[in-house]
């Protein structure tokens, strides 16, 4: 589904009692068609008259680019209103998905029966819908187990992971290659090595059909 503002008022009323108590004051509720962000609260912030800060004036947005089901609506919705309690009540938090809001997270996940999370994870419908043409740096490993996985590395650690894969025992080959093949939109970019579980092989090896195949010699990392 693709929420409606009418929707997502509904819903935020239903949860604001359901799970906040009825605490929450209503922000402005706005549709987005973001890629990146499934949803988004937007703020500002003053100083207070006699010290400290306040937040105000927020906005709650959700993309409708992307087909979603009905509970991954309500999960990023309810996200935000983590967000936004945290934030309207001027709570201090570590981070901004620190200790306080992932215990209320996670309270309300169990209570509920939700799943919500930090990163929200792509499923793979939205996976194939994002077609985007971006440059990827990618290593493709077999393990000595045969297991076959994917690295998307960023273009600033490509040197430091080829050692680290290089030097790592239980790797039986790993192959680099430069592609646009939005078949690996999917992957979060790593700095450190983060091996990606790859469950459909014909699928990698479709995706990898226009990929240069990436050679080191000496000091340089080139398209062979
Ligand atoms: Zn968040």
């Amino acid at each position: 589904m693709k929420p409606t503002r009418e929707y997502i008022i509904e819903r935020f009323s239903y949860f604001n009692k359901l799970c906040f108590a009825g605490r929450l004051t209503m922000p402005r509720i706005e549709l987005s068609r973001s890629r990146r962000k499934l949803g988004q609260l937007e703020y500002k912030r003053r100083r207070k008259t006699f010290g400290g800060w306040e937040n105000y004036d927020f906005t709650l947005r959700l993309s409708t680019l992307i087909d979603m089901e009905q509970s991954v609506v309500e999960d990023t919705l309810i996200h935000e209103m983590i967000h936004l309690y945290i934030l309207s009540n001027n709570l201090e938090d570590s981070s901004s998905h620190g200790q306080l809001f992932r215990r209320m997270m996670e309270e309300i996940n169990s209570r509920y029966g939700r799943h919500i999370s930090i990163s929200h994870r792509r499923s793979e419908q939205e996976n194939e819908a994002d077609e985007e043409l971006r440059e990827h740096i990618v290593c493709v490993s077999t393990f000595k187990d045969s297991r076959l996985c994917v690295t998307v590395s960023t273009k600033t650690a490509l040197f430091s992971l080829w050692r680290e894969m290089e030097r790592l025992d239980c790797i039986r080959e790993h192959k680099w290659y430069y592609t646009i093949d939005p078949y690996f939109n999917r992957y979060p970019r790593s700095r450190t090595l983060k091996f990606y579980k790859v469950d459909d092989p014909e699928a990698l090896r479709k995706a990898l059909e226009t990929a240069g195949v990436l050679v080191k010699k000496g000091n340089q990392i080139m398209i062979e």
